[in-house]
């Protein structure tokens, strides 16, 4: 018997209020945050899908793994319980602790970096893209064609364009490739999975061609499910050991725990290779801390091998998704374009269609992620020109490729009601549809402008 609901798969035991506010004072308060959701205080908002990085709930054996954090300098008994769950995950002997994602990405591609050198990935992240080219490296990217348009339905959307991995490391030289990094999820292209057959085929390609292989594993065990759901051969694999195949093709990992690692802080290089391992971590001494702590505390290396473990749990993966997919599905019955297939942690809204009257120039994304603010209290996160969004030197702008609102769900914190509640709200929002006004920007820093920039609505 399989039910239509989707319950949550635990309990509540410690809970933390939200302060509900009235359209009209949220009114208010927006204007005061001069109309930038990150200007916003959180207890200002009530439901907060602004992102899935370090939100997520921490279990009662995490809580109670904090207490047993040992916090001794070196050789702490929470480093060798993180170490063992890392090991074992990874298949991997050598694993470095940082206190977050990018402090790995910048320790490994600062080494394996530097001018002439070209990174391949399905899609870098941000601050992968951002560490490669500080340390004056190239980064490529090369997903298939179907992740680039979001009507396209694909079931590993975030797969890697094998044969332009294969031109491009030709192209420049497999000497000069620092490395190659497959995304999982594809975090950029909408938390779209990769398949065990495209991870198979960008090590033939890495392995003939001797380049290093890299998995930027965020979300590893959310593409573990869509495996086990989408792929054939997998349906009855324990999703723990799909992963664990998808690490034993790579040389390595970076992780940030943040994600599915279900902690607040936290991430890891994991590495085959000893003498690499060596080299990152001289770095790591200088950059983070010693090799047993790098930049966490006993705590938080307790947490995250805790959350390692629980995050494979199939009970939780299949709520995690599902209600994702849930809250997907009922935009797009409510004519709510999305990208499709729905991904893994996150909901994108493409808000150029949902408020087609507002032009790109008058960031229809912004007014979108402003609306849900004052309508119910919904902060999201604007994907579109304001944050990607370039100037012509006369002034005028180059809009981004897409205008989107992403709704990203933190792990195990919102219920069913909550989710149904936003759908709820979205409701509203189609009603008054051509009502809303687009935005103009007042003042904007040089670089990354959707952190503090202030809009005006335009009359
Ligand atoms: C979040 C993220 C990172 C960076 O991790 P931080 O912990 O935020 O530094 C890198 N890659 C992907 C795919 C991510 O989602």
């Amino acid at each position: 018997m399989s039910f239509k609901t989707i319950i949550e798969p635990f309990r509540i035991k410690s809970v933390e209020p939200i302060s509900m506010t009235t359209e009209k004072q949220r009114k208010k308060l927006l204007s005061q945050a001069n109309n930038n959701l990150f200007l916003l205080d959180a207890e200002h908002v009530i439901i907060d899908l602004l992102t899935d990085s370090g939100t997520s709930a921490m279990s009662a054996e995490q809580w109670a793994g904090i207490m047993r954090g040992d916090e001794s300098y070196a050789g702490a008994k929470s480093w060798k319980r993180m170490k063992a769950v890392i090991s074992d995950l990874t298949t991997y002997d050598n694993v470095i602790p940082t206190h977050q994602g990018r402090a790995g990405e910048n320790i490994l591609y600062s080494m394996l970096g530097g001018k002439g050198k070209v990174f391949i990935s399905n899609t870098h992240f941000d601050t992968t893209r951002a560490n490669i080219e500080y340390s004056g490296a190239t980064a490529i990217d090369c997903v298939i064609k179907e992740g680039k348009s979001p009507e396209v339905i694909h079931p590993f959307k975030g797969n890697m364009d094998v044969e332009l991995l294969e031109k491009n490391i030709v192209k420049y030289g497999a000497k000069n490739i620092g490395a190659v990094i497959l995304t999982v999820t594809n975090n950029s292209g909408g938390g779209q999975p990769v398949s065990m057959e495209n991870a198979k085929a960008v090590q033939k390609v890495c392995k003939k061609h001797k380049v290093r292989y890299f998995l930027d594993c965020c979300r590893i065990a959310e593409n573990a499910y869509f495996i086990g759901e989408r792929e054939e051969g997998y349906a009855n694999k324990d999703y723990k050991q799909i992963a664990q195949e998808m690490f034993s093709l790579a040389d390595g990992a970076v992780m940030s725990a943040k994600k599915d690692g279900l902690v607040n802080m936290g991430g890891f290089i994991a590495l085959k290779d000893k003498k690499l391992a060596d080299s990152c971590t001289n770095t790591l001494i200088i950059k983070e801390g010693f090799v047993t702590y790098g930049g966490l505390s006993g705590r938080d290396m307790e947490a995250i091998a805790i959350g390692l473990v629980e995050v494979f749990d199939r009970d939780y993966l299949n709520y995690r998704i599902k209600s994702t997919t849930y809250l997907g599905e009922k935009l797009s019955e409510l004519g709510v374009a999305v990208i499709l297939p729905i991904g893994g942690h996150a909901v994108y809204v493409d808000a150029k269609s949902f408020y087609n009257h507002i032009p790109v120039e008058q960031f229809p994304g912004q007014a979108l992620a402003c609306d849900l603010y004052l309508k119910g209290g919904i902060r999201a996160c604007e994907i579109g020109s304001v944050m990607f969004g370039k100037y012509e030197k006369s002034g005028k702008l180059i809009p981004a490729s897409m205008e989107l609102v992403r709704l990203a769900i933190p792990r195990r914190v919102y219920t069913q009601s909550h989710i149904d509640y936003v759908i709820e709200v979205f409701e509203q929002l189609i009603k008054e549809k051509e009502k809303s006004k687009g935005f103009e920007i007042t003042c904007e820093p040089e670089f990354l402008r959707h952190f503090t920039a202030h809009f005006k609505r335009v009359d």
